[in-house]
C-alpha cells in the first residue's frame, strides 16, 4: 500500500536546502519511495491513496533530543524557579515536585507526547528514572522514542546543590539493572521505532565509579548516552569543590565523552571545556527555551566551531519544539550581537536533521528518496506564513503550532487533520489537570 502527498511544497535540507514545487512524495511502508512531478504519479502509482497537499508544506518532525515528559506536571512553577546563578548556590528554594501516583505519572507523560505531536515533533528522547513504568502508555502514542534511563549514585543533596558528595554503588547497581531491563524489553521494538539510550544525570550526581559502569554498559549494548553538563553554576562549583576540576575534564578523565554522547546544555562552560567536548565530536542539545527562561545561554557558535553537533532539546515543562527552534536562533544572534546568524537554514537542521544523526537514527531528519516517513504538512495558508518568499525562514521565525496540520511517524499518521489518532486527547488533558490542581494545591 502506497500514499501519495501530492502538490505540497516538499522541503529537503541536509548541508544543503531546498524547495519542490510540483512534487509528489510517494511513502510505502516507512520509507519515503519516491518524489516525482505532480504530471507522473497517476502513470506510476496508479492504485495510491492520494492525500491533497496543495498550499501545504511538508516538512521534516522535529527530532527533540532532550526532554523530561512527566515535568508537565511543574508546567507554570518551575519555568520561574530557576536555581541561582551566582553564589550562593542553589539559591532561593525551589518547591519540591509532588509525589503523583503511576497512573498519574502516566498521565503527565501523555501530555507532553500530546503537546509534542501537535508541534510536530516526530522523535524525542526521553530521559528519566523509572521509564518501565510508563514506557508502553508512551509508545502507544506512535512517536519515534529513545528511552534513555537516568542513573545516578548521589546520596546527599542534589545537583547543583553544594556539599560533600556521598555516593552508593548499589544505588548506581539498582540504575544499571533497570536500563538493562528496558533494553531487553524495548530496544529496536516495532522495526526500531523505540530505541534505548543510557544516561547519567550530571557530573556532580555522577562518582567517577558511575561513570565508568556507565560507559561500560553503554559499549556492551551499543547505544548512545547522553547526560546534563555544565547546567548549572552550581554544578561547577560542587566538581571544583569535590574533584578539583571542570565538569567537562571531570567527564573526560572518566571516560565518558564520546562521539556517542548527547551532552544537554553545557551552559557554564570554560573555552577549554568547550575545546574538550569539540575534540569528541559529543552532541550539544541546546535546549533554548529553558535555557533562556534560566537566564543562561550556551557558545554555540564556539561549539560548532571545536567540533561538536548541535542538535535542540526542549528539557523541562514545554515539549514546543517550534519555540525551541526560534529561541535557539533568536537566543545565538542576541548573543552574537549578529542579525544574519543563525541562518533559518541552520536552526531548521539543527532541530530535525542533526537531532537524528545524534540520536542514532539512520536514514532519517529530511525528505529525500529513501529517507524514514517522518514528516509533518504544514498549512502555508495563514496570514504570519504569507507571502511564501521563503519558507524556512517563515517556518523559522513565524511558525504556530496549529500551523501543524498532520504528523506521521514512520510511515503512520498519528495526527490528522489535528486529530490525535492514538490518544485521547480531551481525557488526557482534563485528567491532567485534575491531577495538578489537587497536588499542587
Ligand atoms: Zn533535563
Amino acid at each position: 500500500m502506497k500514499t501519495v502527498i501530492r502538490n505540497g511544497k516538499i522541503i529537503t535540507c541536509t548541508d544543503t536546502i531546498s524547495v519542490q514545487e510540483n512534487h509528489s512524495l510517494i511513502i510505502e511502508k516507512d520509507i519515503i519511495l519516491d518524489i516525482v512531478p505532480n504530471s507522473e504519479v497517476k502513470r506510476k502509482y496508479p492504485d495510491a491513496t492520494t492525500i491533497d497537499a496543495t498550499n501545504k508544506a511538508i516538512f521534516s518532525g522535529f527530532a527533540n533530543c532532550h526532554t523530561h515528559f512527566r515535568l508537565t506536571l511543574a508546567r507554570g512553577i518551575f519555568e520561574n524557579e530557576s536555581p541561582s546563578n551566582t553564589p550562593p548556590f542553589p539559591g532561593l528554594p525551589r518547591r519540591p515536585l509532588p509525589e503523583i501516583s503511576k497512573e498519574e505519572h502516566q498521565i503527565m507523560v501523555l501530555l507532553g507526547a500530546i503537546e509534542s505531536i501537535k508541534s510536530g515533533t516526530t522523535v524525542a528522547m526521553e530521559v528519566a528514572e523509572g521509564i518501565m513504568d510508563y514506557a508502553d502508555e508512551l509508545q502507544k502514542s506512535g512517536l519515534r522514542l529513545v528511552l534513555a534511563e537516568q542513573i545516578s549514585d548521589r546520596i546527599s543533596g542534589s545537583y547543583g546543590e553544594p556539599g560533600e558528595i556521598k555516593s552508593d554503588p548499589q544505588k548506581n547497581e539498582n540504575g544499571l539493572e533497570q536500563m538493562s531491563n528496558l533494553y531487553s524489553k524495548w530496544h529496536d521494538y516495532d522495526h526500531s521505532r523505540i530505541t534505548v539510550g543510557i544516561a547519567a544525570w550530571s557530573p556532580d550526581m555522577n562518582s567517577p565509579n558511575s561513570l565508568h559502569r556507565i560507559r561500560s554498559l553503554q559499549d556492551k549494548l551499543s547505544v548512545i548516552s547522553t547526560i546534563h553538563l555544565n547546567q548549572l553554576w552550581g554544578e561547577v562549583q560542587n566538581i571544583k569543590d569535590n574533584y578539583g576540576t571542570t565538569p567537562t575534564k571531570y567527564l573526560e578523565e572518566n571516560n565518558f565523552l564520546s562521539d556517542k554522547l548527547i551532552a544537554a546544555h553545557c551552559r557554564c562552560m570554560t573555552t577549554e571545556e568547550e575545546k574538550i567536548l569539540g575534540k569528541y565530536k559529543s552532541t550539544v542539545s541546546f535546549n533554548a527555551a529553558i535555557a533562556a527562561r534560566r537566564g543562561l545561554s550556551p557558545n554555540i557558535k564556539d561549539l560548532e566551531e571545536f567540533g561538536c553537533k548541535i542538535a535542540m532539546g526542549s528539557d523541562n515543562m514545554d515539549e514546543n519544539m517550534i519555540v525551541v527552534m526560534r529561541t535557539g536562533m533568536f537566543m545565538e544572534r542576541v548573543r552574537m550581537t549578529d542579525g544574519r546568524n543563525p541562518t533559518p537554514h541552520e536552526a531548521y537542521k539543527r532541530a530535525t536533521y542533526n537531532g537524528y544523526k545524534s540520536l542514532g537514527i539512520s536514514n532519517a531528519g529530511t525528505l529525500s528518496q529513501g529517507s524514514k516517513a517522518d514528516l509533518i504538512i504544514v498549512n502555508l495558508l495563514q496570514p504570519h506564513l504569507t507571502p511564501q518568499t521563503n519558507i524556512i525562514s517563515n517556518w523559522v521565525h513565524m511558525g504556530q503550532t496549529h500551523d501543524v496540520e498532520s504528523v506521521m511517524v514512520d510511515g503512520k499518521w498519528i495526527m490528522k487533520e489535528h486529530k490525535i489518532l492514538n490518544l485521547d486527547e480531551e481525557y488526557i488533558i482534563t485528567k491532567a489537570n485534575e491531577i495538578a490542581a489537587r497536588v499542587w494545591n
